[in-house]
């Protein structure tokens, strides 16, 4: 059998992890490996197409996962509480004087820049508590690397690597949300929710390092941690924000095209970090920054953090995080 050792090049430094799919063979049902893909994996027909099932195996590309009797899934290990945690976060986009070419500028503020500020302040809360925390960039207009611009792609592999560096208990995407009302850009619609690794779709397997990512999601149990972790999170994010959870009939093109619904406000989607990220995940898709209301909450920057001036409301989203994280650890000191 093949050992499976992954080299990664960063930055002219190397390092390497390894993710041995030896270990997992012979230990899943049939039966366990179908319902784990009908469930969280698959998305579409194109996908199936890309996956070689039999009665013995499946075949992921240059891969293959030997079926057994065993139905034996190791469980990601948590601490209980936040004290030695060790929580990554990763602010979304790169915000600053990029926000307007990465189009993600609200003219009064800029989705960049809140994500990085809800990062900074929940590292704080934190490290308060405890944890190690590390956070994938270290200020407004930056990314993970130099020239992030320039290569938003690797900017966000190399996010991914530093995370999977950091080997982290559970890593947290900070994003804020957009929706287009029907008469423009602002809308009524206020909501929270969340994004796990899965639900691929046709192209999705082509290369050999996506091949072992589908199959990593498989065999580990990274997905149903990241689904309890993001229920946490979401269910804090309602009580710490006052907004709820998307409607699952919400008409959002993203959601039928590319998402596999878990449950309320919880959905499998296949991005570079829920699909690259080694830990149990919540990719946080927070309020309508479209939203009259929130326009305006965000666009008041009445509190002072750390010599910055920041809107008080990400303070309310990264409490939330913190409550959810708190919750998932089943850490109830404060
Ligand atoms: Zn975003």
């Amino acid at each position: 059998m093949k050992k499976l050792i992954l080299f990664l090049f960063l930055t002219g430094s190397c390092w390497c992890w390894s993710f041995d799919l030896d270990r997992y063979q012979y230990l899943f049902t049939y039966d366990q490996v179908v319902d784990k893909l009908d469930r969280y994996l698959v998305k579409d027909d194109a996908i199936q197409e890309d996956l070689g099932l039999y009665e013995d195996r499946l075949e992921v590309g240059e891969y293959t996962l030997y079926f057994g009797d065993r139905g034996v899934v190791d469980s990601f290990k948590k601490p209980v509480g936040l004290e030695g945690a060790r929580i990554a976060l990763d602010p979304g986009h790169i915000g600053g004087e990029y926000a307007v070419m990465e189009r993600r500028s609200m003219g009064k503020f800029c989705e960049g820049d809140l994500n990085y500020w809800t990062a900074r302040v929940l590292k704080g809360m934190l490290e308060e508590a405890g944890a190690e925390v590390f956070v994938t960039r270290s200020g407004l207009g930056q990314g993970a690397i130099e020239s992030a611009w320039e290569d938003l792609c690797g900017d966000l592999r190399a996010r991914g690597d530093l995370i999977n560096q950091f080997d982290p208990h559970l890593t947290i995407c900070i994003h804020y949300n957009a929706h287009r009302g029907p008469n423009g850009l602002m809308t009524e619609d206020n909501f929270n929710l969340a994004f796990v690794p899965g639900a691929f779709i046709g192209g999705e397997l082509d290369h050999p390092e996506w091949q072992l990512d589908f199959l990593r999601l498989l065999v580990t149990d990274q997905i149903e941690q990241s689904i309890l972790l993001s229920h946490c999170v979401m269910e804090a994010m309602v009580e710490g924000t006052g907004v709820g959870l998307i409607d699952r009939n919400e008409p959002t093109s993203y959601l039928e095209r590319a998402c596999i619904f878990i449950d309320e406000g919880v959905y499998a989607r296949n991005l570079a970090l829920t699909r690259r990220v080694e830990s149990p995940i919540c990719y946080g898709e927070s309020l309508l920054m479209t939203n009259t209301d929130e326009f305006d909450r965000l666009s008041e920057r009445d509190t002072c953090f750390e010599g910055m001036w920041i809107p008080s409301r990400v303070c309310d989203v990264a409490k939330s995080y913190f409550e959810g994280i708190k919750h998932y650890l089943n850490c109830s000191a404060d």
